[in-house]
């Protein structure tokens, strides 16, 4: 059993006491479920070192949807770990904003910027990239896609990094829009199977 299932039987006392009639009985069955769901909290954290790689990885994957900004500095240090797979997936819980409940107050940036130039494994330089092609236009993302797009050999992390930059580069934009639409005309003026005169 686990600690969180061990405390089931106590925990739904406290869910009845809710509706108990005595406001001090309401108001300490709120606190203990309160303080219930901060070692739940915890324990998911330290779960972040815990030496099975499944589990940090699984932990990081949770703190997308969970992490407040008292998880930060554990994030942070898991976006260092020696197993991609977990280091992915604290990238996202630090740089996706859109899942959590509260943005966390933290400046993912430079942190995906460094992964993205400079990670090992592609499917972390993945996550980092779009990640940053998450993040509210910055003009600190500009130079960096660029060396991306001139140095990753990965389709799809290229293919990320080009959508990331239309994004943060309005330039970039324009210029890949003019050139799609001049390769569309010489599409139309090379077909040949328009007949009409
Ligand atoms: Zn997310």
């Amino acid at each position: 059993m686990t600690p969180i299932e061990d405390e089931r039987p106590r925990l739904s006392h406290q869910r009845e006491l809710l509706g108990a009639s005595d406001w001090r009985a309401r108001l300490a069955a709120e606190r203990a479920l309160d303080q219930a769901r901060q070692a739940a909290r915890d324990l998911v954290v330290e779960g972040l070192t815990h030496p099975s790689a499944a589990v940090p990885r699984q932990c990081a994957a949770f703190m997308d949807h969970h992490a407040d900004d008292r998880c930060v500095p554990q994030l942070y240090e898991a976006v260092n770990d020696p197993v991609p797979s977990v280091r992915r997936e604290a990238l996202h819980a630090l740089g996706c904003q859109q899942c959590k409940p509260a943005p966390l107050a933290v400046d993912a940036l430079p942190v995906l910027i460094d992964h993205a130039l400079g990670d090992p494994s592609k499917r972390v330089r993945l996550s980092a990239v779009a990640g940053i092609g998450r993040h509210p236009r910055d003009p600190r993302a500009v130079a960096p896609l660029q060396t991306v797009l001139g140095q990753e050999t990965d389709r799809l992390v290229r293919k990320h990094a080009h959508r990331a930059l239309r994004h943060h580069e309005p330039a970039y934009r324009s210029a890949t829009d003019a050139a799609a639409r001049a390769r569309a005309t010489e599409a139309r003026r090379t077909d040949t199977t328009d007949t009409e005169p």
